[in-house]
């Protein structure tokens, strides 16, 4: 049994600011009394979905799941309804928690609904709900992955998990109950929902939330007393772009005590432009769905562009070669796949005995799918995805990631990805996929070749070069790799 989670009896002055979503908040004895006033009626019901709007709702439902001890499964609620459809028959929840009013889409309209009510604070509510004494092992959320590589799946998270990532990230961060957040992400992946919500609230912090995300909101936060950014590496560079003009910015964030970023690879380009207009340096954070968080770099640690900094304390992680060996050396060149073990994994995936089979190696290993090489000084860097993002060619195998740095670097390049197509002679070829700076004035395919090659080896150059007005990306920024197509 054991650490229950959250545990809202922390020694929090009961008036603290826990949660703000635009002008609506609640304290600490706000969330406990709404959340608590909640639970009794989740106690009985199997799994809860959670329409994941970001509101303080969403905030309160999820936390009377985890009192009432039932797993809640937050929905996207810009899914559209086949994706909607699908999770619901997957998940089989016996009701969906929304805010009042809310118009639910067709494939929900059949579900039991209960409104989360009186979520405001209001002095002299209810005493707070006694946690239910469920296992640590229990389920306490089912969170499908973001579909970046394939259709969503569901994780189920246990309790245990949900505690030591949090505790893990305290220390790798110093993460205090005086710490304030500043939130845009959304509530339904594990970066907006469990760091982003669960994390302040087992510290004993508080959540800002922007509603959506916009550079004035994070200044205007942070300028007001915040101390931490979480974001996703589209937010980091939308700030990037923002710098140069905007001097009130560059001082909120040089103000800020971590500006932490996750979800996707932070460009280089985008982590160096924002350290020579603020002096301050984005740390970076690697997890996934099914593991929680892996590995980040740490508060007291030295930030570096293009690195996920060290394990997380209790997580074990090994970079592995195709044939299953472990790599033994750092030398910041092996290539090998990310495996993690530790209390901060997921059960299973939910109706998929087969995926969650094939996702462990027999004594127990998580496969990420994730390919990285680690430093001598133990900083991982990840190289890319083993599917998408590793490129066979010539006898090569190239990381897509450190080309699309270099891509990024040219001025005329706004985003870039890359890719391998199948080449008779190289086995596979190195394909860049650019959305043009100025789309009248394009980089010619010779010119980035050049650009790529002066930087990495010469046979990392880009042979095709595909030119796009955006790029696939999904809610989280990630972009869509399996759905770059060319517009011809
Ligand atoms: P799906 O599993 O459905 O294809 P997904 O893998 O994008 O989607 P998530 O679980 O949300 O779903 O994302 C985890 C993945 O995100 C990791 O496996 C990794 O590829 C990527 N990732 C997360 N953080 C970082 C980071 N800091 N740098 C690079 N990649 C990252
Ligand atoms: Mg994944």
């Amino acid at each position: 049994m054991s650490p229950l989670f959250p545990d809202l009896t922390l020694p929090v002055p009961p008036d603290r600011p826990a949660l703000r979503f635009g002008d609506r908040s609640l304290t600490y004895a706000g969330l406990a009394a709404a959340a608590g006033a909640l639970a009794p009626r989740l106690r009985d019901a199997g799994r809860v979905a959670v329409w994941a709007t970001p509101t303080l709702e969403t905030a309160v439902g999820v936390v009377a799941a985890l009192l009432a001890g039932v797993p809640a499964v937050p929905l996207n609620p810009k899914s559209g309804d086949s994706e909607l459809g699908h999770i619901v028959k997957d998940s089989a929840p016996t009701l969906i928690l929304t805010a009042p009013g809310t118009e639910l889409p067709a494939a929900l309209v059949d579900l039991a609904r209960v409104d989360v009510e009186d979520v405001e604070d209001a002095p002299g509510r209810g005493a707070p709900y006694a946690v239910q004494d469920v296992p640590d092992t229990a389920p306490a959320l089912v969170v499908y992955t973001s579909g970046t590589t394939g259709p969503p799946k569901g994780a189920v998270i246990p309790r245990r998990a949900v505690a030591t990532t949090l505790d893990a990230l305290a220390d790798a961060w110093q993460w205090t109950g005086d710490d304030v957040l500043v939130h845009a992400l959304p509530l339904f992946h594990v970066h907006g929902l469990i760091l982003g919500i669960l994390g302040p609230l087992r510290r004993g912090g508080s959540v800002r939330h922007l509603g959506r995300f916009g550079t004035e909101g994070v200044a205007r936060e942070l300028n007001a007393g915040a101390t931490m950014l979480f974001g996703v590496p589209t937010m980091y560079h939308r700030i990037a772009e923002a710098l140069p003009a905007d001097p009130d910015l560059a001082k909120a964030l040089a103000r800020a005590r971590l500006l932490v970023s996750g979800s996707a690879a932070l460009p280089v380009h985008d982590h160096e432009r924002i350290a020579a207009a603020t002096g301050r340096r984005v740390i970076e954070r690697y997890g996934m769905t099914e593991t929680l968080m892996n590995t980040s770099v740490r508060a007291d640690g030295e930030p570096r562009a293009g690195t996920v900094g060290v394990p997380l304390p209790g997580v074990e992680l090994r970079l592995v070669e195709d044939d299953g060996t472990p790599l033994t050396a750092y030398d910041g060149e092996s290539v090998g796949e990310i495996q993690v073990r530790g209390p901060n994994l997921f059960t299973e995936y939910l109706n998929r005995p087969d995926a969650t089979a094939a996702a462990f190696t027999a004594d127990g290993w998580f496969r990420t799918g994730d390919m990285a090489v680690r430093d001598p000084d133990g900083y991982v860097r990840i190289v890319g995805r083993k599917a998408t993002d590793l490129i066979k060619s010539g006898g090569y195998k190239i990381g897509a990631g450190e080309i699309e740095n270099a891509l990024l670097e040219h001025p005329a390049v706004k985003e870039a990805a890359v890719t391998g197509a199948p080449d008779p002679d190289l086995g596979e070829q190195v394909v860049a996929w650019i959305v043009p700076a100025d789309p009248g004035a394009r980089p010619t395919p010779d010119e980035l070749a050049a650009h790529v090659a002066a930087r990495l080896a010469p046979h990392k150059r880009p042979r095709t070069v595909h030119y796009l007005g955006s790029l696939p990306r999904n809610d989280m920024g990630k972009i869509m790799k399996r759905a770059l197509k060319t517009d011809d």
